[in-house]
């Protein structure tokens, strides 16, 4: 799919991360917008439409729903602007843009920026970057957005995968030197609008198609649009941009708003899989020489279990809770999937076995425990893994870097990172062959089951699931 548009240079707003809270932020731009509001009817309307109880009351509801605070101003501009496009009135209509304004502005000031809304992307453009981290996406304005057009990353960097779970084109790997803002460019993406067919050939193989979330709106969108469950709900997004560690109340809280929206169909929830390119600005900072090679996902989780534990907690909680409510959705199994990330050996398993059976000896009932494969080292011991499994789920796109030595985020050894090399190829096939002698599941989560050229090759080798990186009805 290509699509052009004027171009909007990113400019990273303060830190990136949570410097102030909402209650703070809204202050700040509240004095702001008075201060301006003095002789221009502009600002005054903008101030008029802040002091609107509904804006509060929308960004609070989604704290309450357990979102981080940037996640919760996000949804709820979302939602706002979502609601004034679609009234009837061309003026009214008009509007979105202003409400875009002030989430803006409220959203600079929470990341440390001033709040004067310099960081608002305007309508229609096409936002250049020289690299995006995961951290930046919960201020970008996606619904604004026509495109978005990047130097570095590759196909399964995660603002890829963001970019595209919205609906958003995005190129990697694109010389953007010299391009300033308005100038006309072009976005080339080869894998957006490709999903419903891939959804359609997949079932028609027997296949289940689920579909990849990083909130709880996209768990919404993807079973509204027919997935038969969630294959990846990846839950370190949730709490990636806020200041302090989330309780296991919070976890417990979005997690049955999950398992509810999935309505006893599979929510394949990962633990929270930090480090690499992702960091909880909580913790304290420890650089590592090679961040890929080291603490992250599993490995994160068992050194820091302050942060491991509640999560755990709350997703036992969770899945306790939605029983009592909707006993008939466990009859077959539990609907919570709890997928541990960057499995190198079966003992990381089995500690994560003992953790839950601390926290309820019954915890089998409650859930179904499975590993994501995306280490070789779990794709080799494949079938000692499976022993220790409820599942397996394949991420395709960590083991398509570590198999291939080729960094996902690195557009100088995009040539390498291949997940069609014939040494990928051999993984999967020797994975799902481990599962199937096993009698467990294994699906595939990564991007390359959101790969039209990939479709035939995955129902050939015998998956039994795709998720996909978006559905829509
Ligand atoms: C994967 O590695 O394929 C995967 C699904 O996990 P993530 O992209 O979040 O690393
Ligand atoms: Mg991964």
């Amino acid at each position: 799919m290509t699509v052009k548009g004027p171009a909007v240079l990113f400019k990273r707003p303060g830190s990136g991360t949570a410097a102030r809270s909402f209650d703070e932020a809204f202050g700040l731009v509240r004095s702001e917008l008075e201060r301006q509001a003095e002789g221009n009817p502009v600002f005054a309307a903008h101030l008029e439409m802040l002091d609107d109880p509904m804006l509060c009351d929308t960004v609070k509801d989604n704290i309450l729903a357990g979102m981080s605070e940037p996640e919760a101003l996000a949804a709820a501009r979302d939602s706002i602007v979502s609601m004034f496009e679609h009234i009837d009135d061309e003026y009214l209509k008009a509007r979105a843009d202003d409400v875009r304004d002030i989430f803006g502005r409220l959203r600079a000031a929470m990341t440390g920026g001033t709040p004067g809304g310099e960081s608002v992307i305007p309508d229609g453009h096409i936002l250049v970057a020289e690299e995006l981290f995961p951290s930046d996406t919960a201020g970008i304005d996606f619904k604004a957005l026509r495109g978005i057009l990047c130097h570095k990353g590759n196909n399964t960097s995660h603002v890829c995968i963001i970019a595209r779970a919205k609906g958003v084109p995005i190129q990697v790997g694109a010389d953007i030197s010299g391009i300033k803002d308005g100038d006309t460019v072009q976005v080339d993406d080869p894998l957006a609008g490709r999903l419903q067919s891939i959804a359609s050939k997949a079932r028609a193989a027997g296949l289940k198609v689920y579909v990849n979330a990083a909130n709880l709106a996209e768990i919404r969108a993807g079973m509204d649009a027919g997935a038969e469950g969630v294959g990846i709900f990846r839950t370190e997004f949730l709490f990636l941009n806020r200041s302090s560690m989330p309780s296991r109340e919070e976890h417990e809280t979005i997690y049955r708003e999950a398992l509810l929206a999935c309505a006893g169909k599979p929510l394949t929830l990962r633990t929270m899989d930090v480090g690499g390119d992702k960091e909880l600005p909580y913790l304290p900072v420890t650089v590592e020489d090679n961040p890929f090679l080291g603490l992250r996902g599993i490995r994160f989780s068992l050194k820091h279990q302050d942060v491991f534990l509640p999560q755990l907690e709350g997703a036992v909680d969770a899945a306790r809770s939605v029983r009592g409510m909707h006993p008939e959705w466990f009859e077959e199994g539990s609907p919570l999937h709890l997928t541990i990330p960057m499995v190198s050996t079966a003992e990381e398993i089995l500690q994560v076995r003992d953790i839950l059976s601390g926290i309820a000896p019954d915890y089998r009932s409650l859930l179904e425990l499975g590993i994501m494969i995306e280490t070789p080292a779990a794709a080799i011991d494949a079938p000692a893994l499976a022993v220790e499994s409820d599942f397996f789920s394949v991420g395709t796109n960590d083991l398509t870097q570590y198999i291939m030595a080729a960094d996902r985020c690195n557009a100088d050894v995009a040539y390498l990172y291949d997940p069609f090399a014939p040494a990928v190829r051999k993984a999967l096939e020797f994975t799902v062959e481990a599962a199937h002698k096993k009698g467990i599941p294994v699906g595939i989560c990564g991007e390359l089951a959101s790969d039209p050229r990939a479709t035939g090759i995955l129902i050939d080798l015998g998956f039994d699931s795709l998720s996909l990186s978006r559905l829509e009805g």
